[in-house]
């Protein structure tokens, strides 16, 4: 059970193990802060021993973490039902399984991703090896975020164990179940000393950003963002922000109202709406606003029934703190003159629960406009032509996705070119997240840095320019050096071969697209003859 060449040791500075790991709920528990750098100090020894270079580690590195999720699925689930009433499909569909086929594709690409590229040396290199390497940045810090535990803590971890680096683990102290749950799993499974986790809030995680890391990946909100940039700075270590923001949709006139209707509902109701790209507010044409809001409301029925409350699929907000602020913001809300309640606006404090809530008459200035909502509640505002539309967005900070609803591609091409977004799904809300290969992240206020797929790996990777020359050979350095290169003979034969006969020779046989390498044996062994009449020991020297 434990990951190959690591022993199944516990992280005693952040577990409480339990007596024995069937089923029963890991408990959260504090990092003591005073431990903090030790376990910080011990993972860069570790890393610094060359223990992660090797790709066949790095694989069962991922393979016992898939392992982990296999084999203990049940409490993963039940964690994070037990911080927001996810239902455990919910979770094991967009939290656990995206996280599977990640590893699954980096496990049947890591041979590739992690290839050296061959760089054409070009003339005056010509007898080297120019190469790009795919190394690891180091001792790497992810800061997780609370929604999707699962991926949004174990996702970076997994492309930064793929890139071969080593990571501390920050998961979110707000889905504290879930985070029992990994720190209690990934010293079992993973090397414990390289991928420890540390659990904490505010004061845990700042001792961590006092301490130089060589990359860092936060994911989480703009304010926090900035905190994590700034300490990051200090030590100018590259940063990954995973940040949110008011995610539009825009639908046109062309669009099938029941199906947008459907596809927004559905995109805005998992997790309670609080998921960092769903539907932020909607811009409906003028006409079609009630029909839309009607549309609404048939597809929360068909989703969820009467009554979400009594649905089981429909989870709860995950604290007091966020349930007081969606309840003001609505109450807020409610209270300008020209606002309605179109579907939902029940809530119920004593179980963290607020239906599925569409909101008409609001205006781009109203208090459910101003921050990002992350919650179920939908505003729809009315707009008269689609480049209204086009400019309300501009108007704002960019957004971590843009939603467009329209069978006119003239519109769908508009809108993309006159927008700027960190993602866009044309006809359809979230479904880019389930493709490994497509890069996720932000741009400007929701982000920067991105991952999932080959992305991820890339972030994770320091590409090393590379340059092997010959032991010996001290001969062919002779032109570089002042005494040759600033006389007049050494410039005409630099100018020979970089700039004139030989460099456009060199242009023309390397349209004939052979490398440089090939051309280099060919042009010594003409060299060669012409020189020594057809000696081969007066080239054969520098193979
Ligand atoms: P959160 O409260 O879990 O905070 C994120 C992390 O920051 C946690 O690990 C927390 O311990 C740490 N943290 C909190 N305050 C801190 C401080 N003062 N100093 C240092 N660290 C601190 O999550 P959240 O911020 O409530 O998450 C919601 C936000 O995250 C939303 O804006 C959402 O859109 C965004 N989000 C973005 C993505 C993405 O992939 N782009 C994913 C999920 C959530």
């Amino acid at each position: 059970m434990g990951a190959a060449g690591a022993p199944p040791v516990a992280n005693s500075f952040a577990v409480a193990a339990e007596p024995n790991s069937t089923p029963a709920a890991p408990k959260f528990v504090l990092t003591p802060e005073a431990d903090i750098s030790t376990i910080v100090e011990a993972a860069r020894a570790r890393y610094n021993t060359g223990v992660t270079r090797s790709l066949s580690w790095r694989k069962n590195q991922l393979r016992a973490l898939f392992r982990m999720f296999d084999e203990n699925e049940s409490v993963f689930l039940e964690a994070s039902h037990k911080d927001m009433a996810k239902h455990h499909n919910e979770t094991w569909a967009y939290d656990v399984l995206i996280l599977k086929n990640e590893i699954v594709d980096a496990l049947e690409n890591l041979d590739s991703w992690s290839k050296p590229e061959r760089v054409d040396p070009g003339l005056p290199n010509m007898l080297d090896t120019a190469e790009i390497r795919r190394d690891p940045f180091g001792l790497c810090l992810v800061i997780g975020a609370w929604n999707y535990p699962y991926q949004l803590t174990l996702g970076p971890m997994m492309a930064a164990i793929a890139a071969g680096n080593a990571v501390i683990v920050k998961p979110s102290e707000v889905a504290s179940h879930a985070a029992a749950a990994m720190a209690h799993f990934l010293p079992k499974y993973l090397d414990p000393v390289l991928f420890p986790v540390v659990n904490g809030g505010v004061p845990e995680t700042t001792a961590l950003l006092k301490i130089r890391f060589d990359h860092i990946f936060y994911t989480g909100n703009g304010f926090v963002g900035k905190i994590v940039a700034a300490a990051a700075a200090k030590n100018l270590t590259p940063c990954v922000l995973e940040l949110g923001g008011k995610s539009p949709v825009i639908i046109d006139e062309t669009a099938d109202l029941a199906i947008a209707a459907k596809r927004v509902m559905w995109a805005k109701s998992i997790n309670c709406g609080q998921t960092c790209v769903a539907p932020d507010y909607v811009l409906v044409p003028r006409g079609k606003v009630d029909a839309f809001a009607a549309a609404c409301k048939d597809a929360v029925l068909d989703l969820y029934g009467e009554n979400p409350k009594t649905n089981s699929h429909y989870p709860r907000v995950i604290t007091k703190r966020q349930f007081d602020r969606l309840t003001d913001v609505l109450d807020k809300q409610k209270a300008i003159g020209t606002t309605k309640v179109a579907v939902g606006g029940e809530t119920d404090a004593s179980d963290l629960y607020i239906a599925p809530t569409v909101l008409t008459g609001v205006s781009g200035s109203d208090p459910v406009m101003e921050d990002e909502i992350f919650g179920p509640l939908l505003p729809i505002l009315p707009t008269d032509s689609v480049n209204e539309c086009i400019d309300f967005v501009r108007a704002r900070e960019k957004p971590l996705a843009l939603y467009v609803f329209s069978k006119n591609q003239k519109v769908v091409d508009d809108v993309l070119a006159r927008t700027d977004s960190g993602n866009a799904v044309v006809n359809d809300l979230l479904m880019n997240m389930t493709i490994p290969n497509l890069p996720f992240g932000g741009v400007g206020a929701s982000g920067s840095g991105k991952y999932h797929g080959k992305a991820g790996f890339d972030t994770y990777t320091h590409t090393r320019s590379y340059l092997q020359c010959p032991a010996g050979m001290d001969l062919v350095t002779m032109p570089r050096y002042p005494k040759m290169a600033y006389s007049n003979g050494g410039r005409k034969l630099l100018s020979a071969l970089l700039e004139k006969r030989v460099g456009g020779f060199w242009a023309l046989m390397r349209k004939l697209a052979l490398p440089t390498r090939t051309w280099a044996y060919v042009f010594c062994i003409v060299v060669g003859f012409v020189i020594g009449g057809g000696a081969q020991n007066r080239w054969t020297w520098w193979r």
